[in-house]
């Protein structure tokens, strides 16, 4: 029976479709083999990434092959990964750059708003990474039969188009000199006397065969999201409680009538349990219409295994949600994103011997809205720059690195830090009070 190479496959399906006698499935991300198979090799003929064989190990290309050193490696190429990693090598780190997925920004998992005053902070608008331009917002907060609506104009942004903005991100810190790789997962760290020498990649890279290679570096800078595992490997303490997590659900709905330039928000505990229901243009029509709910409260709102019935989900709420609005009843769903976003303070300490946290790994999110965008490049730029001056200096000890973490605190920490103690002085069902939408409206400008 001939062997898939997850690490390698890249779920094109191109095998599937030569297979003489429909051994191969492709279910959905992972292509599975059945005993029906009859050794024909066809598919292997047909495979571009080499990743099915007779039980051979496919042959290594003879392209660049890693480097066993570099002065930084940064995991995981969303915004704050990139960002750190241009950062560096501008500054003239030698710096890898590895992302577990093999497509930089894909699948997306954000609602794609940000201001246009924190964005173009770090780099001109272009119209490849935009979807529409926004000028104003409206809040709605519902209390029982109590409804509330607030304007706020002159909240200038824009939503996004994440995969591609992900992947310019990813291009500028190559052209700046960086080393990206794909499909390179981080797996482990090399640890020394408990500080931290390097790290441990998987890659089903194409370029240098598969396997598991260990990396050393000066500094690794962990941008690898909510999903993050890097910090927890270096004894951080980064567990997100319920409470602190927003479980989200959202459909790009298309053949909507909006306002173009409007983006708006519900907060209501029977449309969305502690967090908020958005809808945000994405210009011709068409919509991101999403919403979070808070962990604790979504389990506390019943049984909610998926599939069986009458039990709940959080795609239900958003269903619901849109199902009850007759503008967007009307629309259709292109595609659905779901993704947790964590509002939780920042762990204790975010750096340690030879390792900085940043982004949503850090947990370096707005409590109020579950903005992390801007807050991840910012992050990563200041730890990027931290790091080139402790490998000039030669200490990459936890105390020289704790410069990133004042330098944070000073930048957006303690913003962030007055956002997650307002969210947590109103109770959720008390979030539609006006003095709570009055800060969420600040907070969104
Ligand atoms: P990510 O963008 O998550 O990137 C982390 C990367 O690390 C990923 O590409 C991942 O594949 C990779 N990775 C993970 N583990 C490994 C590993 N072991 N090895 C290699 N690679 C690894 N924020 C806003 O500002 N505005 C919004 O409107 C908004 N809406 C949102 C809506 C939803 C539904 C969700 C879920 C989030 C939303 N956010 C929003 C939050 C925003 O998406 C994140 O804060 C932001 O993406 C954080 O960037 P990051 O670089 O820290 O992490």
């Amino acid at each position: 029976m001939v062997i898939v190479d997850v690490h390698r496959c890249a779920y094109c399906g191109g095998c599937v479709s030569v297979c003489p006698v429909a051994a191969l499935t492709l279910e959905e991300t992972r292509l599975v083999v059945d005993e029906t198979c009859i050794n024909c090799e066809d598919c292997i003929t047909a495979c571009p990434v080499g990743a099915l064989s007779p039980g051979l190990r496919p042959q290594p290309s003879p392209q660049t092959p890693l480097r066993r050193r570099y002065d930084l490696v940064v995991v995981g190429a969303g915004p704050g990964g990139s960002l750190a990693t241009q950062t560096a090598a501008q500054a003239g780190l030698s710096v890898l750059l590895v992302e577990k997925r093999q497509e930089i920004g894909s699948p997306v998992r954000c609602a794609e708003g940000v201001g246009y005053d924190r964005i173009t902070a770090f780099l001109e608008p272009d119209a490849r990474w935009i979807s529409a331009e926004i000028t104003k917002a409206e809040i709605t907060a519902i209390a029982g039969d109590k409804h509330q609506v607030l304007g706020a104009d002159g909240g200038r942004g824009y939503i996004l188009e994440r995969r591609v903005f992900d992947r310019v991100l990813a291009e500028r810190a190559a052209q700046a000199g960086a080393e990206v790789r794909v499909k390179t997962a981080a797996t482990g760290l090399i640890m020394e006397n408990c500080r931290v020498r390097g790290i441990k990649i998987r890659h089903g890279d194409y370029f240098n065969g598969d396997g598991e290679i260990e990396v050393e570096a000066q500094v690794i800078i962990a941008a690898d999201g909510v999903e993050s595992q890097v910090g927890r490997w270096a004894g951080l303490d980064t567990l997100l409680p319920l409470g602190d997590t927003m479980v989200c659900a959202q459909y790009l709905l298309a053949g909507i009538n909006i306002d173009p330039a409007c983006t708006s928000y519900w907060i209501s505990y029977e449309i969305a349990p502690g967090g908020y229901a958005w809808v945000f243009p994405k210009g011709e029509g068409k919509a991101n219409v999403g919403l979070g709910v808070q962990a604790d409260l979504w389990q506390a709102a019943g049984p909610h295994s998926a599939g069986s019935e009458g039990q709940e989900t959080v795609l239900g709420y958003l269903t619901r949600f849109i199902e009850s609005r007759s503008f967007l009843a009307q629309g259709y769903p292109v595609t659905l994103v779901v993704g947790n976003v964590p509002v939780a303070l920042s762990p204790e300490r975010i750096m340690t011997d030879g390792l900085m946290l940043v982004g949503d790994a850090a947990r370096q999110v707005d409590a109020l809205t579950g903005g992390g965008i801007i807050n991840a490049m910012s992050a990563g730029q200041l730890a990027a720059r931290v790091a080139v001056e402790a490998i000039e200096v030669g200490d990459t000890s936890a105390n020289f690195l704790s410069r990133y973490e004042a330098a944070w605190e000073q930048r957006e920490g303690r913003k962030l830090k007055r956002n997650y103690r307002l969210r947590e002085k109103f109770p959720p069902e008390l979030r539609a009070a006006e003095r709570f939408i009055q800060a969420f409206a600040l907070a969104v400008q």
